[in-house]
C-alpha cells in the first residue's frame, strides 16, 4: 500500500509539472505575441509617416484620398483637395543652406496642420509638394481656407527668423464632380490647377477647371 501511495503521488507530481509547464509557456507565447503585434503595429506607423515633418507620407495621404473618395460618392458629400508646393524652394535651399530648408518644411507641414480637420488630412507628397484633404467641403469654402493657408504660410515663413526669406506657396484647389472616375481624376486636376497657379506668377490659390 505504502509503495502504491508513492506511485501515485509520483503521477500526481509529474502532472502537475506538465500543467504548470503548460501555463508558464501559453503565457511567455502570449507575452511575445504582444510584444510582436506592437512592434508591427509601431513599424506600419513609420512606414506611413514622413521622418522630417512627421505627417503622414505619399502613401498614407494617397489611401487617406481613396477612402475620402470612396466615402464621398457613397454618401453624397462634398470632397475638396488641394496639391501645395512651396515657391523657389530650391532657392530657398541655395540661399540659406539645406537645414533652413528643412526648417522650412515643418514650418510649412504645421501650417498645413492647423488647417485641416484630422491629424490625418494633410500629407507630404514628397520633397516640398504637400496634399490637403478637405472632407465635407464645398469648392468654395475650399478656397477660403487654402486662402487662410496662404497667409499661416507667409507668418510661420516670418516666424522663423531667417532673413530674407519668403514663405509663400502655389495652390491649385479641386473639388470633386460627377466626371471623376476615380481619386487620381480628382488628384490630376489639382495638380494641374497648382501648375496653373505657378504659372500665373506663384503665391496664390488656383480653382481646378470643372
Ligand atoms: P517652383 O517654384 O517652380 O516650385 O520651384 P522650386 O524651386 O520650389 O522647385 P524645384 O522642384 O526646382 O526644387 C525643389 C527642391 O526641393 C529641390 C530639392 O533639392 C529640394 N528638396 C526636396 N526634398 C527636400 C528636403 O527634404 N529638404 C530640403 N532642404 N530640400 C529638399
Ligand atoms: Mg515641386
Ligand atoms: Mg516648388
Amino acid at each position: 500500500a505504502g509503495s502504491r501511495w508513492l506511485v501515485e503521488y509520483r503521477v500526481e507530481a509529474i502532472q502537475l509539472s506538465i500543467t504548470w509547464f503548460l501555463t508558464v509557456s501559453a503565457y511567455a507565447l502570449n507575452q511575445r505575441l504582444g510584444r510582436l503585434r506592437r512592434q508591427r503595429d509601431e513599424m506600419q506607423v513609420l512606414a506611413e509617416t514622413d521622418a522630417l515633418t512627421g505627417l503622414p507620407n505619399r502613401r498614407a495621404g494617397l489611401r487617406r484620398l481613396g477612402e475620402l473618395f470612396q466615402a464621398a460618392r457613397e454618401g453624397g458629400v462634398p470632397l475638396s483637395v488641394a496639391f501645395v508646393d512651396i515657391d523657389h524652394f530650391k532657392t530657398i535651399n541655395d540661399d540659406h543652406g539645406h537645414d533652413a530648408g528643412d526648417r522650412v518644411l515643418v514650418a510649412a507641414a504645421q501650417a498645413l496642420t492647423g488647417t485641416v480637420r484630422g491629424p490625418g488630412d494633410a500629407a507630404r507628397m514628397g520633397g516640398e509638394e504637400f496634399l490637403v484633404l478637405l472632407p465635407g467641403v464645398e469648392g468654395g469654402a475650399a478656397l477660403r481656407r487654402m486662402e487662410a493657408l496662404r497667409t499661416r504660410l507667409a507668418s510661420r515663413g516670418a516666424a522663423l527668423g531667417i532673413d530674407g526669406l519668403q514663405l509663400t506657396a502655389s495652390i491649385g484647389v479641386a473639388t470633386l464632380a460627377r466626371g471623376d472616375a476615380d481619386a487620381s481624376v480628382l488628384l490630376r486636376r489639382a495638380d494641374a490647377a497648382m501648375y496653373a497657379a505657378k504659372r500665373a506668377g506663384r503665391d496664390r490659390v488656383q480653382a481646378a477647371e470643372a
